[in-house]
């Protein structure tokens, strides 16, 4: 047992993390790709923010055909980023900042270009062994071995081909075929990854984020999912929430236990409910895990509280703390979720962007909002995760030309769906400069083009302006350190219809969804979502926080 004090061991339960998109973060080098210099470089933009974590996306060698999500060796930066060196001293700069490191963990699957899945398509019996093949189906094994599709779109089986040139086995991926599934059961993949996890534990990393940490373990058989499945996220599919993948993430637990101080895992996991997702979350398994419920709720009171309470009480009910997030690298960002009609229940799933396209977008509503359900989100007990950007109020980038889109899934929809680019625009630094500052002057145009219209969105714009939403995080992240990381358990108030309330401590948070301002119960207002609010009313589309003591 480790003798570090419960607040270092526990910072992670009210903590604030960065989600840090590499590759559109800041770019030093020139190559128009975000890289670790240039996280080296603006580290300070964290801080002044007031976070205490930040998240790194997936920066290991990758042919990058999923954005790094396909990894070709998980002990080793691609060069786009730079080198294990670069790594190493960026993980000690945030630590002399202050900063926790959380890299990003993809176990589901590797690249196709992964030494193991190259040793097995050349045949490699042990090597076969770690991944899902499986002979096709029909007379002469033409039709796939399951019906299940892959959630890029498309089937999630694509056939080999035989050394002698016939056609061969098929292997499973639940993304893109680049991304072929490795098989859990397999003790060699289980010892793999115990280790690589040792492998950056040991460079000083504090934890990592679990990518489709429901996915690993799949029904044994691997049965068809039948005609009825509707794909709603409410369903059980075997390949993903399986019982068999709480036994992995024991083991993980006590690998990061081994460490002193213990390191930390937060899954992203779509179980069918929050009572599912709570199993993951039991002492001996792992510390966070996103409620991705908040995320999919409308910007409507009534869905948020319910969804707020029963995430607190399930949470709660395995003693584990609760994790927030409105926004990551897989979503349309909330400016734009919000700047149209809302549905009027959880979406299922915020990918669903061929609905969000058919009406047109009110950003400053959106915006609005989205500022809103930021004071909401931050007032809650727990940690919460915020995505880059967030603090800027950047929307989501609807108009990119078809030929700039990179995700796999505007291809493998037959662009249906135009995929996650929109939310993945490099960050606007400063007004004047071509990239925004985003790259060096003369560097190569971002990777993905920049809006004319984001020089009043930058940082330089924002700093230091009080009505900015950069100056509405900074503050919201101050008085939350100062007032609300000890103030225990939420109270809810009773309130009109359309709004929320709740008080932590000396502080109320209010939420205003309704068509109408509502009168504010007195006291002294401390932050309002909208600049120039005063203490005695709430306006419509308006959260406040609120001092009673
Ligand atoms: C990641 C995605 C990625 C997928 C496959 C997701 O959960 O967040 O960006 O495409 O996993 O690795």
């Amino acid at each position: 047992m480790s003798s570090t004090p419960r607040s270092v061991t526990d910072w992670w339960r009210d903590a604030v993390v960065y989600q840090l998109y590499i590759r559109s973060f800041a770019d030093a080098d020139g190559d128009g790709t975000g890289d670790i210099g240039g996280v080296r470089a603006r580290l300070d933009h964290l801080v002044e923010l007031g976070v205490d974590a930040l998240w790194v996306n997936p920066w290991y060698p990758s042919p990058q055909v999923d954005s790094g999500y396909d990894v070709a060796d998980f002990r080793d930066i691609d060069p786009l980023y730079g080198t294990l060196d670069d790594a190493d001293t960026l993980v000690r700069d945030a630590h002399a900042a202050g900063l926790k490191v959380l890299l990003d963990i993809v176990p589901n699957h590797t690249s196709s270009e992964h030494v193991w899945f190259r040793a097995a398509l050349a045949g490699d019996a042990g090597a076969r062994g770690r991944y899902h093949f499986r002979a096709g189906r029909g007379e002469d094994g033409e039709l796939p071995p399951n019906d299940w599709t892959s959630n890029f779109g498309g089937p999630a089986w694509t056939r080999t081909t035989d050394a002698d040139g016939t056609p061969g086995d098929w292997y499973l991926h639940l993304f893109a075929p680049e991304q072929p599934d490795l098989d859990w059961d397999n003790p060699e993949v289980r010892g793999e990854f115990e280790d690589i996890l040792r492998f950056w534990f040991d460079r000083g990393v504090d934890g990592f984020r679990i990518d489709v940490a429901h996915g690993l373990a799949k029904e044994p058989g691997l049965p068809d999912v039948g005609p009825d499945w509707t794909g709603s996220t409410e369903e059980l599919h075997p390949a993903f929430d399986q019982d068999g993948v709480h036994d992995i993430y024991r083991a993980w637990r006590k690998v990061a236990d081994s460490y002193d101080p213990p390191r930390i895992f937060v899954a992203e996991s779509w179980p069918p409910s929050s009572e599912r997702l709570s199993l993951y979350l039991r002492p001996d398994e792992l510390h966070q895990a996103f409620q991705f419920d908040l995320l999919r709720a409308p910007f409507d009171a009534r869905v948020m509280k319910a969804v707020i309470a029963t995430s607190l009480h399930d949470t709660e009910g395995v003693g584990a703390s609760c994790t927030w997030t409105l926004s990551n690298h897989d979503v349309v960002r909330q400016v734009t979720r919000y700047a149209r009609s809302q549905p009027p229940a959880l979406v299922d799933g915020p990918w669903d962007r061929r609905r969000w396209h058919e009406e047109p977008a009110d950003l400053e509503l959106g915006l609005r909002r989205a500022r809103a359900a930021a004071l909401l989100m931050l007032a809650l007990p727990g940690s919460v995760y915020l995505y880059q950007g967030e603090e800027l109020g950047l929307p989501e980038v609807e108009d990119l030309d078809a030929d700039r889109r990179e995700d796999p899934i505007f291809a493998r929809s037959g662009s249906l769906d135009v995929g996650r680019d929109g939310c993945r625009v490099p960050l606007p630094w400063d007004t004047s400069a071509p990239t925004y500052a985003f790259g060096p002057e003369g560097g190569a145009a971002p990777w993905l083009p920049q809006p004319a219209d984001w020089a009043g969105l930058s940082v330089a714009a924002q700093a230091g302006d009080p009505a900015s939403t950069f100056e509405l995080y900074r503050s919201a992240l101050r008085l939350r350190r100062e007032r609300l990381v000890d103030a225990g358990p939420l109270a809810w108030l009773d309130t009109p219809p359309g709004t929320l309330a709740f008080g932590r401590g000396s502080l109320t948070c209010w939420l205003n969804t309704s068509d109408h301002s509502v009168a504010l119960p007195g006291g002294r207002l401390l932050l309002g979502s909208v600049p120039g609010m005063d203490d005695r009313s709430l306006p419509v589309d308006a959260a406040a926080w609120v001092d009673t003591t």
